[in-house]
This record gives structure tokens, C-alpha cells and sequence, in this order.
């Protein structure tokens, strides 16, 4: 019940988003007018430096965006039963390059051929799976292992765990996550999170992050067998 609770709390901070929003892109917004100025007397050899900075900037403002209308989209979701694995296959091969350029090994343990049905929108699924995935990547400079498997918790419910070797989070910073713009990186939207509580919560289901600094992370997410 604790954890229903503070997952509810976190959506209605959703709720509060716009003020959030318009305060998230004036920054960049502000940083990109101060460098056009600047770029209209600068000597030639620093407009190289200041373009790469306004394209960091616009790229912010684009992930932000494009992350929010993700969000406002849940009126069109079409639920359909669909395989769990066969999403997590699909999107696992999505990111295999990106992956292994970054010597991260990605480990779906598939066992055998059991089959979890959900009632779902296989495109909102995905991207749940597409933002734990690129963060536990983003958690790893150092190359590591992901490991997905897939069990199920008496005959209602699934459990899917995603576990990365990666540098974890402080345990007091664990509370944050999935709070709107609570970001460590230095290009971070810090909406991927808040993003996954909202679909999973939409699928009926709970999402549970454990973290410990320089160890790891395993994220659980327990989602409604279609009967
Ligand atoms: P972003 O990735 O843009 O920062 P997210 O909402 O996806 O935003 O994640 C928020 C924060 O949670 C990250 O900045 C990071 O500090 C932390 N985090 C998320 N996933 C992991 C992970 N697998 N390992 C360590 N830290 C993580
Ligand atoms: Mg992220």
C-alpha cells in the first residue's frame, strides 16, 4: 500500500508539470539567445566552439519535448494482448548496437517458451524498456552485463527484473527518481523514469528501483497476466 501510495504521489506531480516544463526550456532557450549575440561578433574561430554549444542546448530541448508528447498520448493507446517477451526481444535487438559499442552485454534469459500475455500498447511498452535499458547503458562507461528474465507470481501477476552492474545511485537519492527533471547527467532530461512509472501505472501494474552506489541497479515491474 506504501508503495501505491508514492507512486500516486508522483503522478499528480505529472499533474504539475507545466510550470516545470516552460522552466526547463527557458534555460537552454536563454543560453541559445546569449550565444547568437555572441556569435555575431565573435572571430571566426570560436563560432565552431559556441555552434557545438547551442547544439547541445537545441538537442535538450528536443529530448524534452519529445519525451513530453510520449506523455500526452495515452488517450490514443490501443491495449492489445501481447507476448512480453517477444517486446522485450524486440526492443533488446533495437539496442544490441548501441549496447555493444559500449561493451554492455544485454542478457535476456528467455526460459524455454512460456509465454506472458499482458493486456498492453506494445509502443508504450517498448519505451519503457527502451529507457531502463539506455540508462543501465549509461550507467555502465565501463562496459558490464544487463540481465532480463521473466517469472510469474502466481497465476494474476509477472515479474520482470532488470539488473545492471553499472555505478548505481546514492541511497538517498532514491526517493527521486521518476520525479520530472531529477537528473545526474550532465544531458539528462531526467523524464525516462517518470515516463515508465506513467505506463506501467497504465498497465495496471508497479514498477520498484533498488540501487546501491558502485554495486548496481535492479528494477522490478509487475505487471497484470491477461487471464
Ligand atoms: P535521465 O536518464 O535523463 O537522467 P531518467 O529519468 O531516465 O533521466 O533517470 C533519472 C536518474 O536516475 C538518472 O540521471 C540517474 O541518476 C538515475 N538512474 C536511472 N537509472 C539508473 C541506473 N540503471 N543506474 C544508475 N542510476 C540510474
Ligand atoms: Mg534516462
Amino acid at each position: 500500500a506504501e508503495e501505491m501510495l508514492l507512486q500516486s504521489e508522483k503522478l499528480s506531480v505529472v499533474g504539475q508539470l507545466a510550470a516545470g516544463i516552460a522552466h526547463e526550456i527557458r534555460n537552454p532557450l536563454t543560453s541559445l539567445v546569449g550565444f547568437l549575440k555572441l556569435i555575431k561578433c565573435a572571430p571566426a574561430q570560436k563560432i565552431v566552439e559556441y555552434t557545438d554549444i547551442m547544439l547541445v542546448e537545441l538537442n535538450r530541448i528536443n529530448s524534452i519535448v519529445n519525451e513530453f508528447m510520449l506523455i500526452s498520448k495515452p488517450q490514443r493507446s490501443r491495449f492489445e494482448d501481447k507476448n512480453v517477451g517477444d517486446i522485450i526481444d524486440n526492443v533488446v535487438s533495437l539496442l544490441q548496437p548501441q549496447a555493444l559499442l559500449h561493451n554492455v552485454e544485454i542478457d535476456f534469459n528467455r526460459m524455454n517458451d512460456d509465454v506472458h500475455m499482458v493486456k498492453s500498447d506494445e509502443g508504450q511498452l517498448k519505451q519503457v524498456f527502451i529507457n531502463l535499458l539506455k540508462n543501465s547503458v549509461e550507467a555502465m562507461p565501463g562496459g558490464g552485463i544487463i540481465q532480463i528474465a521473466i517469472q510469474r507470481l502466481g497465476n494474476k501477476k509477472m515479474l520482470i527484473k532488470l539488473k545492471d552492474n553499472g555505478i548505481g545511485i546514492a541511497e538517498e537519492l532514491i526517493p527521486r527518481l521518476g520525479d520530472p527533471f531529477f537528473t545526474t547527467k550532465e544531458e539528462g532530461t531526467g523524464l525516462g523514469l517518470m515516463v515508465c512509472y506513467r505506463i506501467i501505472e497504465a498497465h495496471h501494474g508497479s514498477m520498484r528501483i533498488q540501487s546501491k552506489l558502485g554495486v548496481g541497479t535492479v528494477i522490478d515491474i509487475e505487471l497484470p497476466f491477461v487471464l
